[in-house]
Order: structure tokens, then sequence, then C-alpha cells
């Protein structure tokens, strides 16, 4: 009997042999250079910051080259699958403007010319390659029980020895082939391992675009390749698929570091050219006195719909992004403000080799930055579209006062240097609540009064105020002037020189009394500019606000 005859015997429905899937599968017709990568989950649904950070490379990477991104969907763990994951991932990448050139679109339905997309539909393309491994004799398979692997476990561990299943500890390795056919036929089950040619004490080195190049001992274990169901493991379909859809760079995560030496023994093994691969660094973040990864369990903003619930503009989390990513991208965006991100040109040896911080208030900073800058009616509209899906409080007061609402987003904003209220939509309600009746009812320990906190002193000022100096039409100059003739009456300096050069003559200033008048129409004593808030509120608003307060 011949490693043919066990082939044959182990994969009766293969009907084709590799070639037919060499001459399916044909090269790429794409330019020089053209970068073609993917994005592969496993169809749990769940999107992390990480991952969404390293399509995101890889996508940006691919299109700057006029290349591919695809998506493949690794679901041979068929456990981890979840009901319309596929479509939850697309659906979150897409928010942030990653899309796919190929690969699948829903479930169920894909595009492109390389496909079946997902691995579970491939299956009798890689037992295509098993079986023509255990045809040359470089895969074989193995009948090892759970109790076997156990023993040999634990009898390594007796005498201190690497853990593994290799060398003269893998069991099935030499099986005679007529002994390992009269097993199939008895019905014992079994997996089929790679038939490892590697020495652990040889050393090879893998040039990672990232990292540079990596040493590592020899890839020696016999790892399995396909599991007892038929379907390959992880490594195995990473192989064949990245071979057959002509991928030139694996971009991910560096949790698979380690698996280099297999990956490429795989890829050797199989006659195969290797990919480049480039590993991104994790995203980590400062946690008290440690800098750890980010974690899925611990850190809600770990996950990608963190950000839509928050109404953090999806832009501003891609410029932070593209910040983390490369080193030179922040001067570039200064120097571009105007320019797409598409525009910058990403580059691995800018990125980080190590761990990425993920510092969630440059983030939020970013977003501020980004909102300031966006005409009114735009920070309307997505406020709106926030709020309709979020906070049904904020959306009944948007639609409401539509107009309103639009002239308080644009305070100080169209100037050089716009205001920065907003880090998120979310923020919105903190910032300005007091710009709606609906919402402003404060107790007295709300008001947050500077200097002047005398409540017969404060009451004087907003009563005369009121019904003698605050006039509706009053442009900014005048209503300005009017506040200081108020000042003029009651004894505080309306000229800061004036006061400066001696403060006893007078009772305090004009930026005093501004606080008062701000504070009792707001409770704050920080707000945008007071004379467009008193505008948009109007005389009755203020003189309703101030006597509230004077009869408390
Ligand atoms: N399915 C693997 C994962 O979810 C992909 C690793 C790779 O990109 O090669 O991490």
């Amino acid at each position: 009997m011949t490693n043919k005859d066990l082939a044959n015997l182990m994969f009766p429905s293969i009907k084709h042999d590799t070639d037919f899937y060499e001459n399916k599968y044909k090269e790429r017709n794409l330019k020089e250079g053209a970068i073609v990568t993917r994005y592969a989950p496993s169809p749990t649904g769940f999107v992390h910051m990480g991952a969404l950070y390293a399509s995101f490379i890889a996508s940006h990477m691919a299109h700057q080259t006029d290349g591919i991104m695809f998506l493949r969907i690794e679901d041979t763990d068929q456990e981890r699958k979840v009901e319309n994951g596929v479509v939850s991932i697309i659906k979150d990448l897409n928010d942030f403007g990653i899309a796919f050139d190929e690969g699948m679109t829903s479930e169920d339905d894909e595009i492109g010319e390389y496909g079946p997309y997902t691995q579970s539909k491939r299956k009798e393309i890689y037992q295509t390659y098993v079986k023509s491994l255990v045809e040359k004799g470089l895969a074989y398979p193995c009948f090892c029980t759970k109790e076997e692997l156990d023993k040999i476990r634990e009898d390594q561990a007796k005498i201190k020895t690497r853990i593994g299943y290799y060398g003269n500890w893998a069991k099935y390795r030499n099986l005679s082939i007529d002994e390992a056919i009269t097993r199939i036929k008895n019905g014992e089950e079994y997996v089929v391992r790679l038939k490892s040619p590697g020495d652990f004490n040889r050393k090879i080195r893998v040039k990672d675009c990232i990292r540079g190049v990596i040493e590592f001992p020899e890839h020696d274990i016999d790892d399995v390749i396909l599991k007892r169901d038929g379907l390959p493991t992880y490594h195995f379909a990473h192989a064949i698929d990245d071979h057959l859809m002509h991928t030139t760079h694996v971009i991910r995560g560096d949790e698979w570091v380690s698996s280099l030496p297999l990956h490429i023994q795989l890829f050797q093994v199989l006659g195969f050219k290797a990919p480049k691969y480039a590993h991104i660094s994790p995203l980590e973040k400062i946690d008290g006195d440690v800098r750890r990864k980010l974690s899925k369990r611990k850190d809600p903003e770990a996950a990608v719909s963190y950000y839509a619930k928050q109404g953090i503009p999806k832009e501003a989390v891609m410029i932070y992004l593209a910040t983390v990513s490369n080193s030179n991208f922040e001067r570039w965006f200064e120097t571009n403000p105007k320019a797409s991100l598409n525009d910058f040109k990403m580059e691995f040896n800018k990125m980080s080799k190590s761990g990425s911080l993920f510092d969630l208030e440059k983030l939020l900073n970013i977003s501020k930055n980004y909102i300031s800058k966006l005409p009114a009616t735009k920070v309307y509209d997505d406020a709106l579209t926030w709020a309709s899906e979020y906070d049904d409080e904020l959306k009944d007061l948007l639609v409401k006062y539509k107009e309103y609402s639009t002239n308080i987003f644009n305070i100080e904003r169209e100037r050089k240097k716009p205001r920065k209220d907003y880090s998120s939509y979310s923020d919105i309600k903190n910032q300005i609540w007091y710009m709606f009746d609906e919402l402003y009812n404060p107790n007295d320990e709300d008001y947050e009064f500077g200097k002047i906190n005398d409540y017969n002193e404060i009451k004087t000022i907003l009563d005369e105020y009121i019904n003698n100096y605050y006039n509706e039409e009053d442009d900014e100059s005048t209503w300005f002037n009017r506040m200081k003739e108020l000042c003029d009456k009651l004894g505080y300096a309306s000229d800061m020189k004036q006061y400066k050069e001696d403060p006893s003559k007078f009772k305090g200033n004009v930026a005093d009394v501004s606080i008062v008048l701000r504070v009792a129409l707001t409770t704050k004593a920080m707000t945008p500019n007071l004379y467009d808030i008193m505008k948009l509120l109007g005389y009755n608003r203020i003189k309703d606000r101030y006597n509230k307060f004077i009869t408390k």
C-alpha cells in the first residue's frame, strides 16, 4: 500500500487535484506594488477597537496602492459563530468608512472571483490540499485519543522537557501506511497532522514589515491541519486561503506573531510563496500604574459600538486612529487640515513596533476640535440623528426648536478659532441645558457665583439691569456699554485700567458684574458669549429667570 492509497481512503469524495484550484484562482491583474490584503474575523459579531484599527490600516494600505481589501469570514471554529455576526461586522466597519472591494457582503452573499470567502464553504478546497500532502507523505492521520495526548504531556512534564507533539513524542508520525489504513477501515477517528520538517535547534529569520527581522527557532510541532469534523485549523486555512486569494500582505494583530514559524513552514511545505506579514501592535491604555491592552471585558471604549452610543463622530475616531497609526500623521494633518484622510500616505515603517497608546481623552479632544469646525446646521443634523436613537428628551427639544437650537450651536462658531464646547453629541445637554426652559430648573446650590456673593447686592444688580439696562435690540457693543453704565451707577469699575490703578475705589469691576448676570441666568460662571446667550434667550426669559432668582 502507498501513501496514495491512504490518501484516497481518507478523502474518497475529493474529485479535483490542487492544479484545478491553482488554475481556477488566477494571478490578479493589478499594477506593480498594489497591496492585496484582508480582514479575516471570526463571525462573532463583536468588533473590537483593535480590529477596527487593523482593518483601517489594511484598507488604507490597499487603497493607497490601488490594491484590494477583502473580507474573509473565518468560521472553522463553529462554536464561536453568532447569528447575523457577519452583517453586524460589516455594518460596524462600514459606519467608520471601511468598505471591502471583495468578499462577504452579508451572511450568505459575496462578491469577487476568489471565493467562497467563508471558510466553512471551502472544505473541499482544504481537503484537496491535505490529500495532496498525505499523498506526498508530508501529512499523516493521527489517532491519538485525548488520554494519549494527556499522557504525552504528563511524561514531558515529568522529565521537564518541552511540551508538544513533536519528534519522537509524535506517536503516530511513523505509523506504517498499512496500519493507518487498517485503523481507518476499522472506523477509528483521527485528525490529520503536518509532518513538520523543522528542527527546533535551528533558527529561522522572518521579516515583518512593521517590526523588522524577527528570529525564531524552527517550528517542529506536528500541528493538526484537519480536524475530526473535516474542517481545517485556522493556521492551515490561512495558508491555503491567502495563497489562493493572492494576498500580498497579511496585516493583522500581533497576537499572531508567535504563529509565524508555523505559518512560514506551511507555505514552504505546500510549495507556496509566502505573503509579506505586518503585525500591528496592540492598542493599550494606562490603567492606574500599569499599561495594559485595551480589554473587551474591562473597557467599554474597546467596543466600536461605544462611539456611536456616546455620539462621538466617526470621523473623529478615524482621525484619532490615524494619529495612533503613523508617527507623522499629526504633523501632516496640522499642515493639511482640509485634506481627506485618504490623502495621507501611510507607511509601515512609521508604525509602532510595540504597543500603541490608546488615549480616550485625546480622542475626545480631537472630537471636540472636529465638532467645533462643523457648520451649525451639520451639528444640528448629527445631534438629531444621535438623539433620535439614544436620547428622546434631546430629540424632542431639537425637533421642537430647530432654528433656536441651530443658533445655539452657532454661537462663536464662525470664527477663526471657534469655540470648543462639545466632544460628543451626548455632551450637548450637559453643556447647554440652561438654554431650554424644559431643562432649566436650578436649585439654590446650583449657582456658582464669583466675587460678588451678597444676596442683596446680587438682587440689586439683576433688578437694575433687567429694568433699566437690557434692551433686546442692542448690538453687542451697545449692549456692553450699557452694562458698563450699570457698573458706573452701582460703584463698580467699568474701566479695567482704572480698576487696576486703585481697586479700593470700587466695589468690584465689570467682569464681576457680568458674572452675576451670567450665573443668575444660566447657573454657570463659564458659558459661551453672554451677549449671544441673552439674545437667544430673549428679554422675557431673562426677566423671568432674574425675577425667579430675586423672589427666592
Ligand atoms: N481569524 C483570525 C482572527 O480572528 C485572523 C487572523 C489573521 O488575520 O490571519 O484573529
